[in-house]
């Protein structure tokens, strides 16, 4: 079986064939020659996933998987979001994105946001989500230099160190991605 990622980043698209039975072969969006950018204009991560996933199935052909992850805010009534990569600006620049949210909930007693991520696959002309979730706390201010985006201010449940802290195998088990990654590699396991 071949599999599209719609995806650029060469680090997750070895990872996820490293996990995956040989028989399944991940293909990345230049391996198909897909070398323009993707439209993510929906309002919503699942939306965004879709749009992603299908717009390389209806253009290319390909059954096809894309990945879409927004950190929502409690108090924010969900945002960032979708908008989190340009929270702050077009820039896409982390620290200023950081900064924002911590003037917006500088007067907030509830800091409690989660990041989420949805996977959209389409496979054999059907359509699955998997969606992977971690909840926790915006931090009063930044913590640590691992990981990326919004890590120095997440610090997720059951735990007292951000995201930017935490030694990344522990980002991968209980993060966002790492979950909706999980259950989509038990599904295309299960029928393989
Ligand atoms: P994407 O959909 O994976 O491109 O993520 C959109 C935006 O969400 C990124 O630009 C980051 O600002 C933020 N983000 C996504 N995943 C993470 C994460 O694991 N840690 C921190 N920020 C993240």
């Amino acid at each position: 079986m071949q599999l599209v990622f719609a995806s650029n980043n060469k680090n997750k698209i070895t990872e996820i064939q490293s996990i995956l039975p040989e028989t399944i072969k991940i293909l990345s969006l230049e391996d198909i020659g897909c070398y323009e950018e993707i439209p993510e204009t929906a309002d919503t991560i699942e939306g965004n996933a879709i749009l992603k996933a299908n717009y390389v199935s209806e253009k290319y052909g390909f059954d096809c998987f894309a990945d879409d992850t927004g950190l929502e805010v409690d108090a924010l009534n969900g945002a960032p979001g979708v908008y989190s990569a340009r929270y702050a600006g077009e820039q896409r620049d982390a620290d200023d994105n950081m900064n924002k949210l911590l003037a917006a909930l500088k007067d907030s007693s509830n800091r409690k946001a989660q990041f989420k991520t949805v996977i959209a696959l389409n496979l054999k002309g059907k359509q699955e989500l998997f969606t992977g979730i971690v909840r926790g706390e915006i931090t009063l201010e930044k913590f640590g230099n691992k990981g990326f985006g919004y890590d120095p201010i997440f610090q997720p449940e059951e735990y007292q160190e951000t995201f930017a802290q935490l030694p990344l195998e522990i980002k991968n088990k209980i993060g966002h991605r790492g979950k909706a990654t999980q259950l989509l590699i038990a599904f295309l396991k299960a029928i393989e």
